[in-house]
């Protein structure tokens, strides 16, 4: 059997639901794109061979007594920041190089529930702080169009395995932009749901009022998809939006039932001028005033303050977060400790890699006595005024389309040594972070032969308005 790169979940669905193959089929066959291609690309951690089969064989019995529902068969992967019974779950970092966690997060145990088959677990800048994947203790993951240049991160390995026909789609995280950097990337679409939409119980945490799970795939429609499976309160999770949104259902059934008319669309002035080149973006304005939209320029104030504001609130919730792996528990634990004190260092300091450090030290340093207001209480003021911003524009216009990365993906290595130069990849991806909203990428064209993506920002829990726009 034989399927396109860029095959969708829809048309898989119709293969599954016409018994052009079974699901082992199709699970042996991506099984084999992933064996084929992990010499070169390094999108994954874990391969699950044994028991993605196993899932893929109780799926077959599902469709062949009729019992099957949307997402029955259907291959995936997680980022290997999703805790999963049974699979090694590292986060990319030595620090869990061993660690098996005992339970499912909430978001593997929906898609599980529904009937998806995972293949495995992807490729990550450790602990989800980076945006190259150059962080990863497994090493770095090439870009499926050009094998020197990074895939974005931190969620860089789910990107490249869509991107590359590995995988149909794949899970991931965004906490500044881990999500949609690597789509636009890649040339994929990528959507980081409304904060609280989707449960953060069992997925590790870098910053924990940041973090949100969402996913990559070919189109916004396999998005909507497997969104619909995958999103919902959760008891287990203090931060889940308890939250009555009917469309969810119907998305799970049916992908987006219809896209949205007339609508009126902000193009943030701020995003715009600090593009050099704005071709593309200038075409997708284009081709939505074709369809009978509306663009209009509006002003987020705040948005260059955006930057070291997160640096500095992601930062500080880190230190706290990484706290826990001191060696005792559970992570790694180093040789011979002669005292608490040598164990609690010698782990840390074998544990993790040099930018997770640096996120430890600056953080803990933002919150020490004599510095808390100076950095994170004015950090904490300026996330305010950041939403402000948005909730002022939400006011006049339904949508925002900006750039999602500044350019093209970078080559290898180019940014490596300059954290500060890193950091300004998320210029436009942090803002909406910060304000909790809804985000996604889609591709928008090409620049010296590599994909570039479009962000359309959503106001608060609209993840229908921007996927169906997408
Ligand atoms: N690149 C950003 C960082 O390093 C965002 C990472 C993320 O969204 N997980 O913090």
């Amino acid at each position: 059997m034989s399927l396109h790169p860029f095959v969708t979940v829809t048309e898989l669905r119709q293969g599954l639901a016409s018994g052009e193959y079974s699901a082992v089929e199709l699970t042996q066959y991506f099984l084999n794109e992933i064996r084929r291609q992990q010499p070169t690309s390094n999108a994954f951690i874990t391969v699950d061979e044994q028991g993605s089969l196993n899932a893929a064989a109780a799926a077959d019995a599902q469709i062949a007594e009729g019992q099957a529902g949307a997402l029955t068969g259907i291959p995936m992967a997680h980022k290997d920041v999703f805790c999963t019974n049974n699979v090694l779950t590292t986060c990319g970092s030595r620090m869990l190089e061993n660690f098996v966690a005992p339970y499912d997060a909430t978001v593997v145990h929906n898609l599980q529930s529904a009937g998806m088959v995972c293949l495995g677990k992807t490729n990550m800048d450790e602990f989800a702080m980076g945006s190259s994947n150059e962080n990863s203790a497994f090493g770095p993951v090439a870009n499926p169009w050009h094998a020197k240049h990074v895939p974005g991160g931190s969620s860089g390995g789910s990107a490249a395995a869509v991107g590359s026909g590995q995988i149909p789609v794949a899970t991931g995280t965004d906490t500044g932009g881990s999500i949609r950097q690597p789509a636009a990337f890649c040339g994929i679409t990528g959507l980081k749901p409304t904060y609280g939409r989707v449960s953060r119980y069992g997925m590790v945490a870098f910053a924990s009022s940041l973090d949100q799970g969402g996913l990559f795939a070919h189109t916004a429609q396999d998005i909507a998809l497997v969104l619909g499976s995958m999103a919902g309160f959760d008891a287990k999770d203090s931060t889940s939006a308890q939250r009555q949104d009917n469309w969810l259902e119907e998305i799970a059934q049916l992908g987006i039932p219809q896209t949205p008319t007339n609508l009126k669309i902000g193009l943030p002035a701020e995003y715009f001028q600090a593009m050099s080149d704005t071709q593309q973006l200038d075409d997708v304005r284009q081709t939505l005033e074709n369809l009978g939209h509306t663009c209009v320029e509006v002003a987020l104030p705040n948005t260059q303050m955006a930057i070291p504001a997160y640096y500095v609130v992601a930062g500080a919730e880190a230190s706290t977060n990484l706290s826990r792996y001191d060696g005792v528990r559970f992570g790694h634990r180093c040789e011979n400790p002669q005292s608490l004190e040598d164990l609690y260092q010698r782990s840390r300091s074998e544990g993790f890699g040099e930018e997770v450090k640096r996120r430890i030290l600056t953080g803990t340093y933002a919150l020490s006595v004599g510095y808390f207001d100076a950095y994170y209480l004015q950090a904490q003021k300026i996330r305010r005024l950041i939403s402000d911003d948005f909730s002022n524009v939400f006011g006049q216009v339904d949508l925002l389309l900006t750039p999602t990365a500044p350019g093209p993906a970078f080559a290898a290595g180019a940014l490596k040594q300059d954290p500060v130069a890193m950091y300004q990849q998320d210029k436009f991806t942090v803002p909406a972070s910060l304000a909790g909203l809804p985000a996604l990428s889609m591709p928008c064209g090409f620049k010296q032969g590599l994909p570039l993506g479009a962000q359309l920002i959503g106001p608060a829990y609209r993840e229908d308005l921007v996927l169906g726009l997408a």
